[in-house]
């Protein structure tokens, strides 16, 4: 495992449970509104030693209750689930992000029980993909990720970061149809601070009334849509 961020405490990202976060190093993806750009360009100022994350941890036993593991994209990582492993023994429950590029992977963490929640990016309609990450992509990765994740019995959830000028209400329709008879599908505001392509950081968002617009849109495919 790479690790370059350890946040001690927080309440928002582990729905039910008080957690830490940790983030991985790495990913293959480039979104242009990416919060972790050291992650991404691997060029954070201190990796954290594993050994110390797992001394974190155990001082944190019967304080947190989860484990959030983020990136970055965690799944590039060969060891993510031995190190998922050794969590979960000292008692936590984790939740997994993941950009879904690795399916062989979820699915394992889905078989052998190491995963207690997934939190999966759809970044966009699936046409339109590798234009969104900057990236090419294999989007049959993706619709096996989707796939495996609707047909896991563990809780899950989809979630878009939306720039209006990179995604139409079309497109958010288009997403939730892709995902359709999903369980948890959130609309995220983006959030202009620290990203990976500094071209978009005066892009913006919709408006809380649109935003609403927008739920209405992709409320039509999934059991639940929020906006956050
Ligand atoms: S937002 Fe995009 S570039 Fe950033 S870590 Fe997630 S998938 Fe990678």
């Amino acid at each position: 495992m790479r690790i370059g961020g350890l946040e001690k405490f927080s309440l928002i990202d582990f729905p039910g449970n008080i957690a830490c976060i940790i983030y991985t190093i790495g990913c293959k993806f480039a979104c242009p509104y990416c919060h972790n750009p050291e992650l991404v360009n691997e060029t954070v100022e201190r990796e954290i030693p594993v050994k110390e994350i797992y001394e974190f941890l155990e001082s944190r036993k019967g304080l947190l209750e989860g484990v959030v593991i983020t990136g970055g994209e965690p799944t590039l990582h060969d060891d993510l689930l031995e190190f998922i492993s050794e969590i979960k023994k000292m008692g936590f429950k984790v939740k997994l992000d993941s950009n879904g590029t690795n399916p062989k992977m979820l699915k394992r963490a889905i078989g052998k029980k190491l995963v207690d929640y997934i939190a999966m990016d759809m970044k966009s309609p699936l046409e339109i993909y590798h234009k969104t990450v900057s990236r090419p992509v294999d989007i049959d990765a993706i619709k096996t990720s989707i796939e495996l994740l609707m047909s896991s019995p563990i809780p899950y959830e989809f979630r878009t970061t939306i720039i209006k000028s990179l995604l139409s209400p079309g497109d958010i329709e288009q997403i939730a149809k892709e995902i359709s008879g999903a369980k948890n599908y959130y609309l995220q505001k983006f959030v202009s601070v620290k990203i990976l392509n500094p071209q978009f950081k005066k892009k913006v968002t919709y408006t809380d009334e649109e935003f609403s617009e927008l739920r209405e849109l992709a409320e039509k495919y999934v059991e639940n849509c929020y906006v956050r």
